[in-house]
Order: C-alpha cells, then sequence, then structure tokens
C-alpha cells in the first residue's frame, strides 16, 4: 500500500470513529488470527447492577450490612465497587431508619453523613477490597480474598454463590472479623452486539477468545451467551499479557480488546491493542486503536480496513 493508501485508511477510521496510531498497526491487523476481548467492560457494558444482597449472619440488619459494605467501598474505583456504593445510595435514600434526613442536604453529603469512618483501605487488584471499620477487618471480594485471609467460606454460603456464578453473576463475599457476614450478587449486562460480533469474527477466520479476572463459572456462563468456546479466567492483571504472548507463540498475530487499567499490558503486548473509547486513559494509550463509539462492531471494522487497504485483489 502506498503512504496515500494509509493516508486515505487512516482518514476513513477516523470518520467511523476509529482512530489509528500510525501505519504499522493498521498493516498488521489484517494478519490477526486470534482477537482476545477482556469480559468486564469490553463484551459487557461494565455496568454492573447489584441484583441481589444475602445475609449470612442474624447480628446485622440489611441496612447495618449494606452500610458497612458501602463503607468499604466507598473509595473502589472498580466497577463492582462502583456498583455496591450506587446500590446502597438508593437504599440509603429511601431508608425509613436513616437518621440522616434533611431536606436541605444534596444526595452527595447525605450519603457521605450515612458511611462509616474508614481506616486503612487498600484496593486488592483481582481480589477486591480490605479496610478497617470500627476497629473490625472488613473485606469485601472474591473467595481468594477471604481464604488468603485465613477466613473459610460455610457450605451453604459456596453453594449460594456457585448459583449465582452459574447466571452469569458474580458473587461477592463480605467478611467482619473473619466471620462471613454476606453475599451480594452483580450482573453486568453483554453489549447489545457482543455475540454479532463474535460471529462475525468467526466467519471472518479469525478466533475470539475471552480473558477475564473474574472466576471460571461466571466466565463460562458469560462466554455460552455470547458463543466464544476459548476462555481463560481468574487471570491476575500481570497475567493478561502472558495469554496474549502465549498465542503469539507459533507467529500468530493477536489482537486484544480492552478497556481496564488491568488489560494495558496486554494491550502492549498484543500485535494489534484495540482500547475502547470509554475506557481508562491508561489502556487508550497502551493500544494502537481506539474505538471512540465504543461499539464492538468497530473491531471488525478496523479489520476490513486494514484488509482492503493491504490485500492486492487478484
Ligand atoms: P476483570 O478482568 O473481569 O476486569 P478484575 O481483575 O478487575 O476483573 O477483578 C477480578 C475479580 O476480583 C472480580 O470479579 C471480583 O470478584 C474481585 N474484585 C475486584 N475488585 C473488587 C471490588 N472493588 N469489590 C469486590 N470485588 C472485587
Ligand atoms: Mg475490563
Amino acid at each position: 500500500a502506498t503512504p496515500t493508501a494509509v493516508m486515505v485508511a487512516t482518514g476513513v477510521g477516523a470518520n467511523n470513529g476509529v482512530l489509528i496510531k500510525g501505519g504499522d498497526a493498521l498493516e498488521r491487523a489484517q494478519k490477526v488470527k486470534y482477537v482476545i476481548f477482556d469480559k468486564t467492560g469490553t463484551l459487557t457494558q461494565g455496568k454492573a447492577t447489584v441484583t441481589t444482597v444475602k445475609l449470612f449472619t442474624q447480628e446485622m440488619d440489611r441496612g447495618d450490612f449494606l452500610r458497612l459494605l458501602a463503607s468499604a467501598e466507598a473509595s473502589s474505583e472498580h466497577p463492582l465497587g462502583k456498583a455496591i456504593v450506587e446500590y446502597a445510595r438508593h437504599f440509603q435514600f429511601f431508608d425509613p431508619n436513616a437518621t440522616t434526613k434533611d431536606s436541605h442536604k444534596d444526595n452527595e453529603s447525605l450519603m457521605s453523613g450515612w458511611l462509616l469512618d474508614v481506616s486503612d483501605f487498600s484496593a486488592i487488584p483481582g481480589r477486591g477490597v480490605g479496610c478497617y471499620i470500627d476497629g473490625k477487618q472488613v473485606l469485601v471480594g472474591n473467595r481468594s480474598l477471604l481464604t488468603e485471609n485465613g477466613i473459610t467460606i460455610p457450605t451453604n454460603v459456596e453453594d449460594f454463590v456457585v448459583e449465582l456464578e452459574e447466571n452469569a453473576k458474580t458473587g461477592i463475599l463480605v467478611a467482619c472479623d473473619t466471620q462471613l457476614i454476606g453475599v451480594v450478587g452483580v450482573a453486568d449486562p453483554l453489549k447489545r452486539e457482543a455475540a454479532v460480533v463474535v460471529e462475525g469474527l468467526k466467519k471472518m477466520g479469525i478466533r475470539p477468545i475471552m480473558v477475564t479476572g473474574d472466576n471460571w463459572r461466571t466466565a463460562k456462563a458469560v462466554a455460552k451467551e455470547v458463543d466464544i468456546d476459548d476462555i481463560r479466567a481468574e487471570v491476575m492483571p500481570a497475567g493478561k499479557a502472558d495469554v496474549i504472548r502465549s498465542f503469539q507463540k507459533d507467529g500468530s498475530i493477536v489482537a486484544m480488546v480492552g478497556d481496564g487499567i488491568n488489560d494495558s499490558p496486554a494491550l502492549a503486548a498484543a500485535d494489534v491493542g484495540i482500547a475502547i473509547g470509554a475506557g481508562t486513559d491508561i489502556a487508550i494509550e497502551a493500544a494502537d486503536y481506539v474505538l471512540m463509539r465504543n461499539n464492538l462492531e468497530d473491531v471488525i471494522t478496523a479489520i476490513d480496513l486494514s484488509r482492503k487497504t493491504f490485500t492486492r485483489i487478484r
């Protein structure tokens, strides 16, 4: 392809909301054999919603539980943490027992007045969050977070979480001072175009793959909905780049599509890194392509454009 052809293609991309950072990336995309999708925020909308709140303690009511939970997640930047805080915000607003009701205060200050004081907050990537409230250690996250902190998960709780996961939901476990006190179920719907794009890639001779930090059961349920049969789950943030490299081993050209901070090493490692425009700045910086319309169909647009620009018609 001539430099003019590359310029034209870059312009066509831009008109379609596909930002291409350089001619090399444009050229590599035509040869893509695998497209590896991140799950949360890429295949899914990244707008998690709390669907279930289940207490496994008699010592607290729902209001106390949500207050503790939202306080622990208040500083979290993770979509799951935000979903929990958002749910609690609505709950406290309609809570007849909330004493902070004051018509002169806005929603935000009502919320901050309702939350408990937190110390030693820490976010553990791929695991969850931990902090101290009232001198008690509070942990919110997945099984690994709890077991690594010496907390055993009772069978009835495990069964409950398994059921959530089989329904494509993520089960978030909550512990207070080594006691498992509750579980929150969170749903994150697929993007409307996700399944169509997966099918389209297959028709183009490209293999779609899903990679996620989420657990295997939820990952499988979500992958089934979009008809992806090759998945890698429970992958730690650093491990996503290793997944990319494993597919590159035989010389295959690999594209990665992601949105999160934890996707940026993988986006950089991929031959073609594709960031969702609504994703984090770090992901956008690490990528070769940015999808400004946040529409997965533009993964196909990008590969098509490269093929049309670089493949000679014989
Ligand atoms: P993904 O690769 O799907 O974007 P992450 O690596 O960010 O997932 O997180 C993996 C898992 O760690 C989540 O599915 C969740 O179980 C747990 N987790 C991470 N952050 C939080 C949080 N703030 N609150 C609760 N759980 C969390
Ligand atoms: Mg993500």
